[in-house]
């Protein structure tokens, strides 16, 4: 009679359910809620000098921590690029979890064995955080309910919480733009809350992203309406208007794209380029306000016309693999192309969070600072002049004392 039942139930879910290739309940090597924290602290036991790890803040229904890993060789004085990892928004999207805890792990277990991967270490102080939507990622991995993208608030404000229709999806409520989003209600899968900002987990992961000001940052997906699997999406286009960093952030998209073949078919993950964009979403806010060189990575491919978003431990690793090379590549070449200038006045001090545009900015956006010892990274140095405190810097050449490498 179970068995009877959990058919029916099949039979009346989405499409991923009809495939044996999705698993759900999630298959035995993925990581349980409760198994992140304790993993966090191994990993910080073995690796004393390389991990640190934090609490940025507690979610308001559940009051669940979410954590953030700091990866570094914690050596440089004067500060180095910094790199943002998000593994998960939405909690029916497992697999980006695993992209970053096992990022984490890498970073960390081929430390002085692998040289590429040495420098890395090195050069970034990398920020991880496997998830920003742990209530959600709670109730998913619980097994009960295979559509669960949300977290909990009370978004039906029945006093009660209900795993089917409450909650915010936490990737539509940053504060840029939000009111170009949809209208969707409350109760819909896509509800971006009833104000931009309104979630706690978004509260706290945007003061986050604003006080450390990341060079780069990469934000784990994976599309389980299939209808946009394996792509790699950046800030921003629209109506036909690039962003000031878009060709750059192509650059950075297509060295990515060489080490994401698709899961199920013989060509590679699509980078998006159509308008689709300035939106209250992780990379159009950090891109926005920070300045920072974004990618929303779509994992999990399609197989027989079935997106299979809970693939088997084997295919998850698989993925989870090929995605950490990607980041690997991308952040190499970055830091190969990365111009470091420490901006200081006439008595030579550095300007410390300073905002700054860049001679050839056209739009309010992005919004940079110098960082807390007066750095500004420029990728690929295109930027020839820089605009502070009303003062026009230029780089490399002539006003030079005002500049120091
Ligand atoms: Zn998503």
């Amino acid at each position: 009679m179970k068995n009877l039942i959990l058919i029916i139930l099949f039979i009346f879910n989405l499409r991923p359910l009809f495939s044996g290739q999705n698993i759900y309940p999630l298959d035995s090597e993925y990581t349980k809620w409760a198994e992140l924290l304790p993993k966090i602290k191994i990993l910080k036991k073995q690796y004393p000098d390389l991990v640190k790890w934090e609490i940025l803040g507690k979610t308001a229904t559940n009051h669940f921590p979410i954590y953030a890993i700091n990866i570094s060789d914690f050596s440089t004085k004067n500060g180095k690029p910094k790199i943002i990892i998000i593994g998960q928004h939405h909690s029916e999207e497992p697999v980006g979890i695993e992209i970053a805890y096992s990022l984490a792990e890498t970073l960390c277990k081929r430390y002085n064995l692998q040289e590429n991967i040495t420098n890395l270490v090195n050069e970034f102080s990398w920020w991880i955080i496997p998830t920003i939507n742990p209530e959600g990622m709670y109730y998913f991995q619980n097994g009960d309910y295979d559509h669960k993208r949300k977290n909990n608030s009370d978004t039906n404000k029945n006093g009660k919480f209900d795993l089917k229709y409450d909650g915010v999806d936490l990737n539509r409520n940053y504060d840029f733009n939000w009111n170009n989003n949809d209208h969707f209600s409350p109760e819909s899968r896509y509800f971006p809350g009833f104000s931009s900002k309104s979630e706690k987990e978004i509260q706290i992961i945007s003061k986050f992203m604003k006080e450390k000001s990341f060079q780069l940052a990469y934000f784990y997906h994976s599309s389980y309406s299939g209808n946009f699997s394996e792509m790699i999406f950046f800030p921003w286009k629209r109506d036909n208007v690039i962003s000031y960093d878009y060709h750059k952030m192509l650059d950075l998209a297509k060295i990515m794209q060489q080490k994401l073949p698709k899961d199920y078919e013989k060509s590679y993950y699509k980078i998006y380029s159509q308008d689709f964009a300035k939106r209250s979403l992780a990379r159009d806010f950090i891109y926005a306000n920070c300045g920072t060189l974004a990618f929303n990575i779509e994992t999990c491919g399609i197989k027989n016309g079935i997106p299979i978003v809970f693939p088997n431990n084997k295919k998850m690793k698989k993925i989870v693999r090929k995605n950490i090379n990607a980041i690997f590549a991308s952040a190499e070449s970055y830091y190969e192309n990365l111009t470091k200038i420490t901006v200081v006045d006439l008595k030579n001090r550095p300007l410390i969070n300073e905002p700054y545009i860049f001679q050839n900015q056209k739009t309010k956006y992005p919004l940079h600072k110098t960082n807390d010892f007066g750095s500004i990274y420029i990728y690929k140095n295109r930027e020839k002049f820089v605009k502070i405190r009303d003062i026009s810097y230029s780089i490399n050449d002539t006003i030079h004392t005002f500049i120091k490498k």
